[in-house]
């Protein structure tokens, strides 16, 4: 990691954001809540760093938020990063683009295991779910938009252990919640990791700590580190983010903007929403500290206090959604 500069010129703080529930709704998908873009732009506009660590692929990214924000008028100067596929792929936005895409081959999934899943997609499951065609190192298959959960995942239990037997088929070893099934060396080197609307094929050395520590590979190749962080999720897989960050002995704090599941004991201050949820806690907290870094508010804790509580329905509604 580069030195700071001895002239006071770090950023204050630097984020890591997930994109499905802090930042992109979970009901549209896509970058909705009132004020959100505008904010992110401020804090881009004032130095703050900004990388986004996704198990999403970069042509999600690319629809779904960099078109936005060049859309907005990102700002010359600005430091923006995303992190794809948890951490196997990565790509720079400047105002006038987006740049090369970079993907770590040595963590993708063998192409041909892929199109195995593919063809076990058509034959089988193609009633209820769809083969992801945008990943370049992750195998995902996510449920279709017009099935209901219940009927994805009377499928996807199916789908789970036929996805484990393929990668014992190509002579990869695999795990598959509890399940282990190494190869002839007795070797694990991928997962099949199950969410609420996909199941994800990965390399086990994949995940939102490896999209950090490519974060800051990143930051580092483009200007001096920032003096805190804020990771920002809505899964409990999120705050991997912060654990890593803390493990390196830098100052980080941890967003929650869908603590449902309880918030867990860390070595890291955690500041969770309390009366929003997903993308409007997103909103808020993004809002509160454009607000510290314009000097017009003491802290970003308790970020939503203000608002109105979130209607019981619109909070069942939103947790149904993505968690990844
Ligand atoms: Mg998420």
């Amino acid at each position: 990691m580069s030195e700071p500069p001895a002239d006071g010129t770090r950023p204050r703080f630097g984020l890591l954001l997930d994109v499905d529930g802090p930042v992109a709704s979970p009901v549209t998908r896509s970058i909705s809540a009132p004020g959100l873009l505008a904010s992110l732009l401020e804090l881009a506009a004032a130095g703050l760093p900004i990388v986004f660590n996704t198990g999403r692929s970069d042509a999600f990214l690319r629809l779904e938020v960099v078109e936005p924000l060049l859309a907005a008028g990102l700002p010359a100067g600005a430091r923006v990063h995303a992190v794809c596929e948890k951490g196997a792929v990565w790509f720079s936005v400047s105002p006038g683009g987006m740049g090369e895409v970079s993907v770590d081959e040595a963590l993708a999934v063998p192409a041909a295991y892929g199109r195995a899943v593919e063809r076990l997609v058509d034959e089988r499951y193609s009633a209820t779910m769809f083969y992801d065609r945008t990943k370049r190192a992750m195998v995902s298959v996510e449920q279709r938009l017009d099935v209901t959960s219940q009927q994805y995942l009377a499928q996807r239990h199916g789908f789970d252990a036929d996805a484990l037997d393929l990668l014992g088929a190509a002579g990869l070893g695999g795990r598959l919640l509890a399940e282990e099934r190494p190869d002839a060396a007795g070797r694990v080197d991928y997962r099949v990791d199950p969410t609420i609307i996909s199941t994800d094929v990965e390399s086990v050395l994949l995940g939102k700590d490896r999209g950090a520590e490519r974060a800051l590979e990143l930051l580092a190749a483009d200007g001096a580190m920032p003096v805190a962080w804020r990771t920002v999720g809505d899964s409990r897989t999120d705050y991997a983010m912060a654990d890593w960050l803390h493990a390196q002995g830098l100052d980080v704090a941890h967003v929650d903007v869908r603590p449902a599941d309880g918030v867990p004991a860390t070595p890291y201050p955690v500041l969770a929403a309390r009366r929003s949820t997903n993308d409007a806690a997103g909103a808020a907290w993004l809002a509160r500290l454009a607000a510290v870094v314009r000097g017009e508010a003491a802290d970003d804790a308790g970020f939503d206090d203000h608002l109105p509580d979130a209607a019981p329905g619109s909070l069942a509604a939103a947790d149904g959604g993505s968690t990844r």
